[in-house]
């Protein structure tokens, strides 16, 4: 039986550009476009031309976009007509190859938001995507808090939806504006709707304040609906959007849809999928979710010593997917609870294959416990686990020594009589016969310490540049009689790979010192650098 086409339409730089802290800038949003286009979504919507500046731009941009670049706006105001109304106008104008218009089709936000009659709501629908029809583009439109309005008053949520789709309107988008709906609702309303108007003229936008978006997204496609609407990494205001990034997998992996439908993600482009959820990250600036489905890096993590033995024997027995479907990898966590053969299979991931009866195992087993139990973390630390398997091994070339370090925070007042703490570092470092010493001042005692560590290495400074520290974390551990410090520092380097690292101390300068160490060491090793 051939597969039905389902779509996906994409709406990150629309309404996941609506999350807090979230800000693109036209750079960002030509990049995440791209992104996404060759990831293979079918429309891109990419913001409101006409309503701000970078917008705007974005839409006078040359492009080669695959993906039908979408344009959003309202549909025309109340009581004017579809040529007089600026924003109707320049929403017409812009170069899109769709527009999405946004409608009430809630009788109570007719009344109440729009202050005007339902049957003027109607007529507005009709006009906008007659005008867009007009000018050649294809036309979608959003029903607003559809589901609430359905359940207030069925038949005008439908006549609004019908509306739309006797003008032409490729797609009418029942949106669950607030994120309230349950999929056994969303079902039941999309079955009906799709009674009326043909499910592949049917889309749903769903949002996350249940944490139901995903399952929303699939209750209205078993229900007949034919385009689902999400972000990726799920981003979008208060609680998100339907999350793309485990909309996909689940679509194209899970038999009862794979054999039902095809969509425009190839499977060599699924095998991207943690890449480009990463990209995402990366461009905001954002500690990616490690408990991201599909993509986190804990998705395919397992702990227990006696999961590991089985998962290296038939990874099937633990894993839902093979990771490498979606470009992710399976981790086996070095733990207090592992045993010989997580740590085996941990060191033939990162190339360091030994004997399975090599004494060093037992020995590298026996130093995670002992580190673990005053606090180290190895399975957060996937790095510093690395650096301790290979000087276990003899395989850490010996680069510096930092002979010295003094860190000072002084509290003062300033010329215009504010009291400002200022932070200073002091590092003395060897390399070879050379003695370097540094200084820098930092925000903060921890930043000042790093900036001075990494100011002058020498010799070795060219393979650091790119060095650069995402994710800073403390948490005071309670052992016992004194309180211990963990500090884990996440670094990335210029080519976008990530890498944690560890450290314990009751300190917590001398703590962030043996993280910020193992980091540079990483990166140096990474990097080929030689002793
Ligand atoms: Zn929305």
């Amino acid at each position: 039986m051939p597969r039905e086409r389902l779509y996906l339409f994409d709406t990150t730089l629309r309404d996941g550009a609506q999350t807090n802290g979230v800000d693109f800038t036209l750079a960002d949003k030509l990049s995440i476009a791209a992104l996404l286009d060759d990831l293979g979504v079918d429309y891109v919507e990419a913001g409101y031309p006409g309503a701000n500046p970078i917008d705007t731009n974005f839409f006078a941009q040359p492009r080669k976009l695959r993906a039908k670049l979408t344009a959003f706006g309202m549909t025309r105001r109340p009581g004017r007509s579809a040529s007089n109304d600026p924003g109707l106008v320049a929403l017409l104008e812009a170069e899109a190859d769709a527009i999405c218009f946004v409608a009430k089709s809630w009788d109570y936000h007719v009344r109440v938001a729009l202050e005007t009659t339902e049957e003027e709501n109607l007529a507005s629908i009709r006009d906008s995507v007659r005008a867009a029809r007009a000018k050649g583009r294809e036309v979608l439109l959003d029903c607003e808090h559809f589901f609430d309005g359905y359940k207030a008053k069925p038949a005008y949520a439908l006549a609004c939806a019908q509306a739309a789709y006797e003008e032409g309107a490729r797609w009418v988008v029942l949106c669950d504006t607030n994120g309230g709906a349950l999929p056994h609702e969303v079902e039941r309303i999309v079955g009906e709707v799709c009674a009326k108007i043909p499910g592949g003229h049917v889309g749903i936008h769903a949002h996350n304040d249940t944490e139901q978006a995903v399952a929303n997204s699939f209750a209205a496609v078993r229900a007949g609906a034919r385009q689902i609407q999400g972000t990726l990494n799920g981003l979008g205001e208060r609680c998100g959007n339907a999350n793309l990034t485990s909309i996909i997998p689940t679509l194209k992996l899970k038999a009862d849809f794979a054999q039902q439908f095809e969509i425009g993600v190839s499977d060599e482009k699924l095998h991207g999928l943690t890449h480009v959820s990463h990209a995402l990250d990366e461009i905001l600036n954002r500690a990616p979710n490690r408990h991201a489905p599909y993509v986190g890096e804990s998705a395919f993590a397992t702990k227990a010593g006696i999961h590991a033995s089985a998962i290296v024997k038939e990874p099937a027995t633990y894993e839902h997917v093979a990771p490498e479907q979606v470009g992710n990898r399976r981790k086996l966590l070095v733990s207090d609870q592992s045993g010989r053969s997580n740590v085996l299979a941990e060191l033939e991931r990162i190339g360091l294959a030994v004997d399975k009866d090599d004494r060093r195992v037992i020995r590298l087993l026996d130093e995670v416990k002992e580190r673990e139990a005053i606090g180290y973390a190895y399975e957060a630390a996937d790095a510093s686990f690395e650096l301790l398997a290979r000087r276990m091994l003899g395989r850490v070339p010996h680069y510096f020594d930092v002979e010295k370090f003094d860190v000072g925070v002084e509290q003062r007042v300033n010329a215009k009589g504010e009291r400002v703490t200022v932070s200073q570092a002091v590092v003395k470092v060897k390399v070879g016969d050379e003695l370097l010493i540094s200084v820098a001042e930092g925000n903060g005692p921890v930043n000042a310490l790093d900036l001075a560590l990494r100011k002058d290495l020498g010799k070795y400074q060219k393979f650091i540049t790119g060095l650069e520290l995402t994710d800073y974390r403390v948490r005071i551990l309670n052992g016992g009689t004194q309180a211990v410090t963990r500090v884990l520092i996440e670094s990335a380097d210029e080519a976008g790979e990530r890498w944690t690292t560890i450290g314990v101390s009751s300190n917590i300068i001398d703590a962030s010192f043996q993280a910020l160490m193992d980091s540079i060491v990483y990166k140096l090793i990474k990097s080929g650098a030689l002793a």
